[in-house]
């Protein structure tokens, strides 16, 4: 058989939504860029979310060959911590679309651990491949930071679909060892393909004309970019500015809004009002991702201060503009960043580090302008083609369809 259809659940990050603010950031990012890759590959990708307040049509075509689906389940408005609720309902609705309309699919790809509850099912019932991409698993994300609680069911559907699945998707070696170490997952049923980032995109720019654009001076930039929540660890990039002794004068640029109100935005800036930082930093709320490049190019440094992150897209997207990265050594950070000579991994939540490794590279042009070049150039071999063409060999692996390097 070929593999021409795939069925994508993305049940709560719908790929139309706008990245940074609320609860979408990039997996919304992922979800589009993967299906607009394989559709470039001539399959056919029908991506299916819940309906919520925005929708301006139920079915969109985004790209050649790809198409959003909004299935109503639920209040439009409902919170994400509702739908575990609503996923029979939501699995109903698609089936009866999918009835409806005669769709067949030859490979259900679901995203996060609720879809992957709709994913299993929907695969069950109509005898093809299941492939789950989890994202971030609630376990890592609980022992990462104190305070951080999920619900009860998504450790416990999440190590079902591990037994049930066909093939999951890890970004990280680290993803992968903990799917078995503490959920007990087969570690052979688990691939490896990281992310991937738009190249044509996020690429290198003219500083100086960028930071004009943007009303930027000369001072030295750190940038953040990214929703706004506790496990970003933002208190992180406050005490490091707040540590630095350079003789430069330094601007922290925080790029995103907050995920729940402005709970988390309004304690980052009690910090910095704190530590005397108010006039040193800017928050200028959530950026259209089509802008961000300008941000990244503006920067001298990104700073990925996170507790944890299954993947981490802007360290990835920060490099391919060729801006070195300092970062947490949590989870996928340390297979985008090579320690040393894109910039730098830190091990501990240590302020006074992460300034001394800030410091290292704003202080030296040199330094910079080599971390910089070798960011791009690791960046340059992880566009979407390469991910779409391993994941396209996942599913043809699965459906019985000849791969490349096969005899
Ligand atoms: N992003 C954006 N605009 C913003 C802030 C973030 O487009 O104002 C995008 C960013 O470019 C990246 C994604 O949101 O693609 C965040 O992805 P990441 O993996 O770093 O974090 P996550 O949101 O998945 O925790």
């Amino acid at each position: 058989m070929s593999v021409k259809r795939a069925a994508f659940i993305t049940l709560h990050a719908c790929p139309l939504a706008a990245p940074g603010q609320g609860k979408s950031g990039g997996m919304n990012v992922y979800v589009r860029q993967l299906a607009a890759a394989l559709g470039d590959l001539e399959m056919q990708i029908d991506i299916f979310t819940r309906e919520h307040a925005d929708v301006a049509n139920r079915i969109e075509t985004i790209g050649p060959n790809v198409r959003v689906i909004h299935i109503r389940a639920g209040e439009p408005e409902a919170h994400v911590g509702e739908l575990y609720a609503h996923l029979p309902e939501f699995l109903g609705q698609l089936n009866a679309f999918r009835e409806e309309e005669r769709l067949e699919y030859d490979v259900v790809h679901s995203h996060y651990w609720l879809s992957s509850w709709v994913g299993r099912e929907l695969s069950q019932a109509m005898g093809v491949p299941h492939v789950v991409t989890f994202h971030t698993l609630g376990l890592i994300k609980m022992q990462s930071r104190a305070g951080e609680v999920e619900p009860a069911e998504r450790p416990v559907v999440e190590a079902e679909v591990m037994a049930t699945a066909d093939r999951i998707i890890a970004f990280s070696p680290h993803e992968r060892d903990a799917m078995a170490r503490l959920y007990g997952a087969d570690a052979s049923k688990v691939s490896l393909v990281p992310c991937g980032v738009d190249l044509s995109l996020f690429r290198p720019l003219d500083q100086n004309s960028v930071r004009a654009r943007l009303g930027l001076n000369g001072e030295k930039i750190l940038l953040y970019v990214g929703r706004i929540e506790p496990l970003k660890g933002l208190e992180l990039l406050v005490e490091t500015a707040a540590q630095m002794d350079s003789e430069e004068s330094v601007r922290v640029v925080v790029v995103g809004a907050d995920a729940n109100g402005d709970r988390e935005m309004d304690r980052v800036k009690r910090l910095a009002k704190e530590r005397d930082l108010e006039d040193q930093i800017d928050f200028v709320g959530q950026v259209d991702h089509n802008e961000l490049p300008l941000y990244y190019n503006a920067a001298d440094v990104c700073v990925v201060p996170s507790y944890y992150e299954s993947f981490g897209l802007v360290a990835l997207e920060s490099m391919a503009c060729g801006t070195p990265v300092v970062a947490a050594r949590v989870g996928g950070l340390s297979t985008i960043i090579h320690h040393g000579r894109t910039g730098y991994l830190k091990s501990w939540r240590c302020p006074e580090a992460f300034a001394n490794s800030v410091e290292m590279i704003i202080s030296s042009d040199g330094l910079q302008q080599s971390m910089g070049e070798a960011a791009r150039k690791r960046a340059e071999g992880m566009g979407w083609d390469n991910v779409a063409a391993m994941i396209w060999n996942e599913y043809a692996v699965l459906t019985g369809e000849p791969v490349e390097g096969d005899n």
